[in-house]
């Protein structure tokens, strides 16, 4: 499945009042990249970081969650999911072609 096909699929099951969608969909990544960071932290806590089979199950679903939201949030913000895709790689290349990978800030 392509990144846009992906895109499109998400309205389907998009119910979010249509007025709310920028900050619905805003909070909902949130939430989501907080159930994984969650799901990881209780690993660490109970099994010394060890993640079994179930665990992994729990992760993939709820990357696929996160992937929901971004994908949900790029609509609101007119963004094609491919465009989002294609511009991260584009820059994180432009980075180490120019030996920027480490360090910080948003424009290197
Ligand atoms: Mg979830």
């Amino acid at each position: 499945m392509k990144f846009n096909e992906y895109q499109v699929q998400t309205k389907t099951t998009a119910i979010y009042p249509e007025d709310k969608g920028l900050i619905y969909t805003a909070l909902g990544l949130c939430s989501e990249a907080g159930e994984v960071a969650d799901k990881i932290k209780k690993s660490i806590r109970d099994k010394g970081g060890d993640l079994d089979e179930a665990d992994l199950l729990g992760l993939k679903r709820e990357l696929g969650d996160v992937l929901w939201y971004v994908a949900c949030l790029s609509s609101e913000l007119g963004f094609s999911l491919q465009d989002v895709a294609e511009g991260n790689l584009d820059k994180l290349r432009s980075r180490a072609d120019r030996d920027q990978l480490g360090g910080s800030g948003d424009d290197r």
